[in-house]
């Protein structure tokens, strides 16, 4: 791919209307662009790299057996009149009429619109469990949008649902995204911490919210530091195994704002861990039990008994992902940002110096290209007639993890190679394919 001929609208300045450093970049990089307050277009780059969170996001699910389903965006008000919803939400939720008249809304979850599909259907215990996600664009009329796609009105949401016979089953359940989401967030480079939630106006009794460390975040977290020792390799979707797992996080205390409580915070703290900080929340999950199965009269027979289905419902905020990985991996002294591999918008950049006359560093970098290619890895070449400080400054920009820099005396043998942060060096074509395979 020629970045000539992409559509990476680079702006020379930071946009003055943006306060933090991921809506800054997205801006300035052409990833995103304002459609209108708090709403999105999505550009190549930006488009690219949140498709790859998703996909992410979708093997994890589909890891623990979760079955991949697809709403609408536009719902019917009946189904929330039923949960008795319609009212509560309030002005976040946005309201339409048809031509009808008849009062729909566009989606700002669905917990209701999962629960009819689901009653309309299964009526024997022997189903259950279901699990069921699907990812889909939300709309939420914030009070405040702001911080580019990380509090927007319009935003691109995994949100899977479990419906159980009885709480147990439904723990077991809730515990496998929580292991899905420790997974997730790990293969997106993130250190997300699980942290008991305050459930809200979804209800229940049961939540965690998976936060990631960051000044300027929006989530208050009171936290013991040990917490992000925890490793969770060697766990089984075992119900044990999965138990154990959720009994090494919560052995160290770990709370958002609602649930802080500060007696109990410095009783089982010992000082020198205690953790009072912000982070961004990137994925929230809540068991609610029979909340929305018992008004919807969603149940199953259970020898003979009607029982109402005891449900939970797990969210990963996709599109926010994209800034929280900014905001997580951005080095504001350098003014360098590094993408994780696995969702990096390209995986190697090639950076030829080119002059008006001269079209040999190109060629190399075309033949180059080619081998990477061969080999499955992503790349771009800077085809721009722009001197190396100013293609070095846009890539550093850009966060291309890996840099092919071409210049008179390059050929595939002795090939200037960078990895960003780091110093170059002096390799060849093989290596560098090896060198970016490993990393992979
Ligand atoms: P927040 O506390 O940030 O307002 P929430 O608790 O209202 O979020 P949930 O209903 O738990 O959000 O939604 C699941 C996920 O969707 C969140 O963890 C977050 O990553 C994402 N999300 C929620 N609201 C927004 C928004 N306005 N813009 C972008 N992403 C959002
Ligand atoms: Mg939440």
């Amino acid at each position: 791919m020629y970045f000539s001929k992409l559509f990476i609208p680079i702006l020379k300045n930071n946009p003055t209307e943006a306060k933090i450093k991921s809506h800054q970049l997205m801006l300035r990089i052409g990833m995103i662009k304002q459609a209108s307050a708090g709403i999105y277009s999505w550009l190549p780059l930006g488009f690219k790299v949140m498709k790859k969170i998703e996909k992410i996001v979708r093997d994890e699910q589909d890891k623990v057996g979760v079955q991949e389903i697809l709403m609408p965006t536009i719902q019917s008000s009946e189904i929330w009149k039923e949960s008795g919803r319609y009212e509560d939400y309030g002005e976040e939720m946005l309201r339409i009429k048809d031509r009808q008249e008849r009062e729909m809304l566009y989606g700002p979850t669905n917990e209701e619109l999962v629960t009819d599909i689901f009653r309309s259907s299964i009526k024997s215990y022997k189903s259950l469990p279901q699990l069921l996600y699907h990812i889909q664009w939300k709309f939420r009329d914030e009070l405040r949008p702001r911080f580019g796609i990380m509090r927007c009105r319009e935003f691109y949401m995994k949100d899977a649902y479990s419906f159980d016979l009885n709480d147990d089953e439904a723990v077991f359940s809730y515990n496998k995204f929580y292991l899905a989401y420790l997974k997730t967030f790990e293969r997106l480079g993130l250190t997300a911490i699980p942290m008991a939630a305050d459930t809200g106006p979804i209800g229940g009794n049961l939540s965690h919210e998976f936060i990631i460390l960051a000044d300027t975040g929006e989530s208050k977290i009171y936290t013991d530091k040990r917490i992000f020792e925890v490793k969770n390799k060697d766990i089984t979707l075992e119900k044990e195994s999965l138990k154990k797992l959720r009994e090494k996080y919560e052995k160290y205390y770990s709370v958002t704002d609602e649930k802080f409580n500060e007696e109990e915070f410095n009783k089982n703290v010992p000082e020198e861990y205690r953790l009072k900080t912000k982070g961004i929340e990137v994925g929230h999950i809540f068991y609610f039990g029979d909340k929305y199965s018992r008004p919807m009269n969603a149940s199953v027979d259970y020898k003979g008994k009607k029982e109402f289905v005891k449900m939970g419902s797990y969210g990963i905020g996709v599109s926010r992902l994209v800034g929280a990985i900014i905001e997580a991996k951005y080095d504001d002294k350098n003014e360098i940002m590094k993408w994780p591999l696995p969702v990096s918008p390209y995986e190697c950049a090639i950076l030829p110096l080119i002059s008006k006359n001269d079209n040999s560093n190109l060629n190399k970098a075309n033949n180059i290209l080619k081998v990477l290619k061969d080999n499955n890895i992503d790349t771009i070449i800077d085809d721009t007639e722009e001197n190396f400080s100013a293609k070095m400054k846009k890539f550093n920009l850009i966060g291309i993890p890996f840099q092919i820099i071409i210049g008179k005396k390059s050929d595939q043998n002795l090939l200037e190679f960078k990895e960003l942060g780091e110093e170059s060096k002096n390799i060849n074509l093989d290596k560098i394919v090896e060198i970016i395979k490993s990393k992979k």
